[in-house]
């Protein structure tokens, strides 16, 4: 192992090791021993194994209201912990992508050396849970702020260090129906609300990003409950992105039409005061 750090949020069982970083609660077994995730297991097979890095615009995360003009280089781990049909980067997080072990403080320097922050992004962060803990305070003590592009689904107490040494958050809300969530994405709506729910009461940044998929989550009556579930909850200053999907991995259906974009984002400003349209 190239570092020596061992899983946390673990208990253990007759048979094996529970993980309750997220809500899957995985058992690892000795004939089993890694996670849904791959990244988390036995051992923390994914620490530290960054996809490739590059330095981006923070508005690309998207994250339209956070330190706007700022630099921030990014990368992820190898996997994820959901398995969404219409997945834009399923190579990274179901496949086998080459990955470089990038030490905390190597990555902190290399943000700081190219950027003003770190996002962790492309993938999954949360189930890089170790490696982000070790690395966001080194970037913090050299001036810079990291960002977390995430899916939310993720246990409270985890969720709460996290926010803890981290700056700014987009979270994707993948749809607004729980069928949705465990039939596109093999996951679930309610653990993704409470983490919304987590970060605006901690004072954090966060911008929400929901995107339409034809006939699967792009109902108008979804828009405005949606809309009005995040000013309630979240606040009305909260930054949303209506995204427009486009085909990919396990789902060929047309891209979202601009029209429907368009009209949703009219739905979402009734309740919510910045809302901005993605890949239109
Ligand atoms: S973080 Fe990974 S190993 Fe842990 S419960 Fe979630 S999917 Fe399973």
């Amino acid at each position: 192992m190239e570092h020596g750090r061992s899983p946390g949020y673990t208990l253990r069982e007759d048979g094996g090791v529970r993980c309750t970083l997220c809500p899957h609660r995985c058992l690892w077994t000795p004939s089993n021993p890694r996670g849904l995730c791959r990244v988390r297991g036995m051992e923390l097979y994914g620490y530290g194994r960054c996809l490739g890095t590059a330095v981006d615009p923070v508005e690309k995360k998207p994250l339209r209201m956070f330190r706007p003009g700022t630099r921030v280089l990014s990368t992820g781990p190898p996997g994820c912990n959901l398995f969404c049909s219409h997945c834009q980067n399923w190579r990274s997080s179901h496949g086998s992508p080459p990955t470089r072990y990038i030490p905390p403080r190597e990555l902190a320097e290399l943000a700081a050396a190219t950027s003003d922050g770190l996002a962790f992004t492309y993938t999954e962060p949360v189930i890089w849970y170790e490696y982000v803990m070790d690395t966001a305070p080194l970037v913090r003590s050299l001036g810079g702020f990291t960002v977390m592009v995430s899916n939310g689904f993720v246990n409270p107490e985890p969720l709460a260090d996290l926010i803890g040494v981290t700056d700014a958050w987009n979270i994707d809300l993948k749809g607004w129906r729980n069928g949705f969530y465990e039939r596109n994405c093999r996951g679930g709506l309610e653990p993704v609300l409470e983490t919304l729910r987590a970060i605006a009461a901690s004072g954090t940044h966060l911008e929400v990003t929901y995107l339409l998929i034809p006939g699967e989550n792009d109902d108008p009556g979804d828009w405005s409950e949606v809309a009005a579930w995040v000013a309630a909850n979240c606040g009305e200053d909260t930054p949303m992105h209506v995204s427009r999907y486009f085909p990919g991995y396990r789902r060929n259906t047309p891209a979202t039409p601009t029209d429907t974009v368009y009209r949703a984002s009219e739905v979402f400003r009734r309740h919510l005061r910045h809302v901005f349209m993605g890949n239109v």
